[in-house]
């Protein structure tokens, strides 16, 4: 079985390049796909506590029998579950998760949005910063920050963000939110890596790559966030696919085929526009 290579985070913690998402998926189809994910070699789980699916993503890690120490487990403060953040209500939303995933760690902890007009995410950060002093979250970082909200949390906290995850596939490629983590030493990692599995695997250019190197478009997007250097975490309940996603370690794409994966960029947001989001 190959083995996803690893990314060292900006506090040496190692997080698998590639790993598994579980949003929109029941506690069920989570202890399921995730049994089947870690059977066919993923290492690493993202999941969030508004995916309430944190029950079914423990009961698979703890049935896999796989060591702790070899598991990346993620997961995120749902920040519109609460009106006014305190430390003590972040470390009781953190406890809550540990709970419902059958863990005594993290391996990382993500705000999960910066809703900026509730001006708070430097609250959250400073519980997050003891939580990981704790050693309960191995690391912490963000999601959906945008350079602003980084710069303010750098300029008024102690801890800079290990990982930034954001929404990434080739038509909405981030090229200056990922300049500036990198510019900063927080990784960047792709949420939606495939595009949601909609239009964006459709594509001819993609396909016609796919078709050069006998290999299914979405191992040619996964492929491509690889060697770009994201994180990347692809979801899928289908057996077959779980495995499809992972099978993208023998072979690579050549300078023409990221030129025009590169070229795919239209700035075509699928998900929700952090700087106004706020989902109460
Ligand atoms: P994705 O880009 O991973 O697409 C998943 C969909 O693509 C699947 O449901 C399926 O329809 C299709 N698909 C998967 N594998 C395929 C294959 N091999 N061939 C053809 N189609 C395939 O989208 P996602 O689930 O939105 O994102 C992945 C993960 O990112 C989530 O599960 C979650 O963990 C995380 N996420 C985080 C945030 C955030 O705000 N931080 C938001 C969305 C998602």
């Amino acid at each position: 079985m190959s083995k996803a290579p690893f990314i060292t985070l900006n506090n040496g913690v190692h997080i698998p390049q590639l790993g598994f998402g579980v949003w929109q998926m029941t506690d069920a189809e989570a202890a399921d796909a995730v049994a089947t994910a870690l059977r066919e070699g993923y290492r690493s789980i993202d999941t969030a506590a508004i995916y309430r699916n944190e029950k079914g993503t423990g009961r698979a890690l703890a049935a896999s029998g796989i060591a702790r120490e070899e598991l990346f487990v993620t997961t995120k403060l749902w920040n519109s579950a609460s009106e006014t953040w305190t430390r003590d209500s972040v470390q009781r939303e953190f406890d809550a998760s540990l709970s419902r995933l059958g863990l005594n760690y993290v391996d990382l902890y993500l705000v999960h949005w910066p809703r900026p007009m509730r001006d708070d995410y430097l609250t959250i950060w400073r519980a997050f910063e003891e939580i990981h002093r704790s050693g309960r979250a191995k690391a912490i970082g963000v999601s959906n920050f945008q350079s602003a909200h980084l710069r303010r949390l750098m300029d008024e906290t102690e801890i800079v963000p290990a990982v930034n995850q954001i929404e990434l596939h080739p038509d909405f490629a981030q090229s200056e939110l990922r300049a500036f983590g990198a510019e900063h030493g927080i990784a960047t990692e792709a949420w939606s890596p495939l595009g949601q599995g909609k239009g964006l695997l459709h594509d001819p250019v993609i396909g016609k790559i796919a078709g050069k190197h006998g290999r299914t478009p979405a191992q040619i997007v996964l492929r491509w966030h690889l060697q770009l250097g994201n994180i990347v975490i692809p979801k899928s309940v289908t057996p077959s696919r779980i495995a499809e996603n992972f099978d993208i370690f023998g072979f690579e794409l050549d300078g023409e085929d990221l030129a025009a994966l590169g070229a795919l960029d239209k700035g075509n947001r699928l998900g929700p526009e952090p700087g106004t989001f706020d989902w109460s």
